[in-house]
């Protein structure tokens, strides 16, 4: 009974650890924890093929400057169209989608929660329409966001951060070991009481 106590208090603090970190990540630069596919969640692939986060996109530029060589992926705020910003050497060499449609910018209120990429001057305004905090932001070209990012770069302790898993969590896992390990315990106890008992039909002496 304690052992399956035991399991179930492991396996649902366990389950609920592994839930959390399959969807929730932190940003790299300013430490925010941002659910991995949220819309204004950005990517950072560095060159050595592993994937870092960043929450808006100074701070993912910011994350792109510190990988050196890397490719930024995030999403228009307006209309969702995958934007990529390729860094080489540290230093912003291509963006994408290109042509005369597009005009990648940054909607930039100067905090994480503010700053919004967009891919056309179409999508700048829809932002600007649609959002009280975003009407009188001003816009920056993916140069300007860039330079912001490389002003901003040396305020931050970059690099991977680990999501915090909350003391419930920890709790469950943690009574879950206690009850396994008390486990065998308490059937040794049971076990020595069960033997303890006189057997009934036969006289004590
Ligand atoms: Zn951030
Ligand atoms: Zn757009």
């Amino acid at each position: 009974m304690i052992a399956v106590l035991g399991v179930i208090f492991l396996a649902g603090g366990a389950s609920a650890y592994i839930t959390k970190s399959a969807t929730t990540t932190v940003c790299e630069a300013c430490g925010m924890e941002i659910e991995k596919d949220a819309p204004s969640t950005y990517s950072i692939l560095s060159s050595d093929q592993t994937v870092h986060y960043g929450c808006c996109p100074i701070c993912a530029e910011i994350v792109g400057i510190y990988y050196n060589n890397s490719e930024v992926s995030g999403k228009c705020f307006a209309c969702s169209r995958a934007i990529t910003l390729t860094i080489q050497n540290g230093n912003l060499t291509s963006t994408s989608p290109t042509g005369s449609a597009y005009n990648i910018s940054v909607v930039f209120g100067a905090m994480c929660m503010k700053n919004k990429i967009v891919c056309s001057n179409a999508c700048a305004e829809s932002v600007r329409g649609t959002y009280d905090w975003a009407a009188d932001l001003p816009l920056k070209t993916t140069v300007q966001s860039f330079g912001i990012a490389k002003t901003k770069y040396s305020q931050f302790t970059i690099g991977y951060k680990p999501i915090t898993i909350p003391n419930l969590v920890y709790g469950l896992i943690g009574s879950g070991i206690i009850l396994l390990a008390l486990a065998p315990v308490s059937w040794a106890v049971m076990k020595r009481r069960y033997r303890a008992q006189p057997i009934e039909g036969k006289p004590k002496e």
